[in-house]
């Protein structure tokens, strides 16, 4: 190769170096990637092994000046070529069809190459044909090269596969040219070794390039394909299924069930953030908080809010933190078990409420003011304890039935509630007799609360089954922390208090005082308990299985307060 003359000049020849090692590393760059790897790898050594032949050639004009025998140079030479061309032949193959031909092939056309070489330079040397064959090998290998990139240039992502067609090409029409004989000189400049390697190895990084850009749309391909897996699995679960977005929140995809579930528009599902559905902001909290740690929550009850449903309702929903779609997204499937919990409070509200008044009962009203009363303790508030009792109740059964005195009980129930705060405790402690609780209130303030309850008791009415009004009164009496913080203490003095109300005349309120304290010690426990008994025998009787209607307040003292009475209870009636 007559360009080789250049190599002659030291700076040429470093350039060539330094120009093929860039395509040395623009090879080893596509080391991870299999595919093409070899292929550039083959085209390398073609180019490499080609320029060792230029390098023997040019020493064998200089041994050819001395006058030395050439025909090792020549041999060594077209040895060279043979390789090169076979490399180049194996890597266009590569290049074009994915896979090199098989060894046997290879061999036999090495092997050809090899005995050709060996014919004209050490059986029967030819000046002339060693000529030939050293500008018909490179240009046979550079024609393969190009043929093969240009025709997989068309290909999506196969810049590099052009690029380096294009160079081969006119690499190739080069040495066609040379061959027939126009003079080299003029086609070939110092610096074309140079600038051909860097060419190829811009050509190879290109085509590196592509092949990663390949990988990238397959992977994301395959990504598609996991994620439409994913969603037809999510979209035929018999479960509601949401998944929303770690970072803001939004939903990103909700299954059938979900979209009925929550009353989702699915054409809008981006504008529903997962956090609206929770009624209760605590309880998402604690989701959250338990999501952070430990990034998965199993059976977590929450209490779930939806545009379409008027109440709130329970779901049991398990969470887990995965990667979907390239985004974090938080994988919630839920369960509907609103009849469960309904079922669960109805229980529970049978434990511990009265189911005629649905007031609290005896028991739950002694457990809750314990804590409230240690509560009111440590923040040292006062607090007060009332009892009430319905006036000659027996009289309102007596006179309108038993089903009358029921209705008006559950007045008295109502008025109660309705007069008193979210956070007074009321309870039904027996037949016609109620307690309540009052949190930071002292006696005087709880007298005050007791006389305003008593009004509007006492202005309250409900309706016998011939319509006819039916009124009704309740003595009241009121304990406080004055006296006692032992709620047994508290209960019975408020109904010391009661039973001197009671004494007093009914429909008024009397506050159990630290001088009331001194005769209740003195008169002792048992005397007391035989005394109020008097006056509501239905509350001692609590426990027992039927309740008599004729029990009670005939024997007293009634008689005078009689009329008056019955004026209370039934208006109209005189
Ligand atoms: P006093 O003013 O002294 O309290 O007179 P009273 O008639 O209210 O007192 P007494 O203890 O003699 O009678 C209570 C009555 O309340 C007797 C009982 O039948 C009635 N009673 C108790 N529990 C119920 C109930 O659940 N429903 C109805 N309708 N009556 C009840
Ligand atoms: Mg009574
Ligand atoms: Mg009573």
């Amino acid at each position: 190769m007559e360009s080789m003359e250049v190599f002659a000049q030291g700076l040429n020849f470093g350039l060539t170096i330094f120009a093929l090692f860039i395509l040395f590393f623009s090879c080893f760059l596509t080391g991870k990637n299999q595919e093409i790897s070899s292929s550039l790898w083959l085209l390398f050594w073609g180019m490499f092994f080609e320029f060792l032949a230029g390098y023997i050639e040019d020493r064998s004009v200089e041994a050819y000046s001395t006058g030395a025998s050439i025909t090792g140079y020549a041999f060594a030479e077209l040895l060279l070529l043979v390789g090169a061309l076979i490399c180049m032949a194996l890597g266009a193959t590569r290049v074009l069809v994915h896979k090199i031909p098989g060894t046997t092939l290879v061999l036999c056309i090495s092997g050809l190459g090899i005995f050709g070489a060996a014919f004209f330079t050490l059986i029967f040397p030819d000046g002339n044909m060693v000529n030939k064959m050293r500008q018909i090998f490179p240009l046979t290998a550079y024609l393969l090269v190009a043929l093969a990139f240009l025709s997989v240039s068309t290909q999506k992502n196969h810049s590099g596969y052009l690029f380096a067609g294009i160079i081969s090409a006119v690499v190739a029409l080069y040495l066609f040219l040379r061959l027939t004989g126009i003079d080299s000189s003029l086609l070939t400049p110092w610096y074309l070794p140079f600038a051909g390697y860097s060419l190829y190895a811009m050509s190879f990084m290109l085509i590196n390039n592509n092949a990663l850009m390949q990988k990238l749309e397959k992977s994301h391909a395959e990504i598609e394909k996991y994620n439409k897996r994913i969603e037809d699995i999510l979209k035929s679960s018999p479960f509601p299924i949401i998944i929303s977005r770690l970072s803001d929140d939004k939903i990103i995809m909700a299954n059938n069930n979900a979209i009925k579930l929550f009353g989702i528009n699915a054409q809008e599902l981006e504008r529903y953030h997962l956090k609206d559905f929770f009624a209760d902001s605590q309880n998402r909290q604690l989701l959250n908080e338990r999501l952070e740690k430990e990034k998965e929550v199993q059976d977590f009850e929450i209490l779930v809010k939806t545009p379409t449903s008027d109440t709130p309702f329970w779901l049991l929903a398990s969470a887990n933190v995965i990667d979907y779609n390239y985004n974090v997204v938080l994988y919630s499937a839920f369960q509907d078990i609103t009849s469960r919990k309904n079922r669960e409070n109805l229980l529970k509200n049978q434990a511990i409420r009265d189911p005629l008044t649905s007031l609290y009962n005896r028991r739950y009203y002694e457990e809750e003011v314990n804590k409230k009363i240690l509560e009111a303790k440590a923040k040292q508030q006062p607090f007060s304890v009332l009892m009430l009792d319905a006036d000659l109740f027996k009289r309102v059964n007596d006179t309108f039935g038993h089903k009358i005195g029921d209705k008006v009980l559950i007045e008295i129930a109502n008025v109660m509630e309705k007069a008193l705060r979210e956070n007074d405790i009321i309870a039904r402690y027996g037949g016609e007799e109620f307690v309540v609780f009052l949190p930071n209130i002292n006696a005087d303030q709880g007298r005050g609360v007791a006389e305003r309850l008593r009004e509007s008791i006492g202005a309250s009415v409900v309706y016998s089954d011939e319509e006819q009004p039916v009124r009704f009164t309740v003595s009241i009496g009121v304990s406080s922390s004055d006296i006692s913080d032992n709620v047994d203490t508290l209960i019975k003095t408020a109904d010391e208090a009661l039973y001197k109300a009671k004494q007093n005349g009914r429909n008024r309120v009397e506050v159990f005082t630290l001088a009331d304290m001194e005769t209740f010690i003195k008169q002792g426990q048992t005397e007391r308990r035989d005394e109020s008994q008097n006056h509501h025998p239905v509350f001692d009787k609590e426990n027992n299985a039927e309740i008599s209607l004729l029990d009670g307040v005939e024997a007293q003292n009634l008689e005078g307060n009689t009329t008056e009475v019955t004026n209370l209870s039934q208006e109209g009636d005189a």
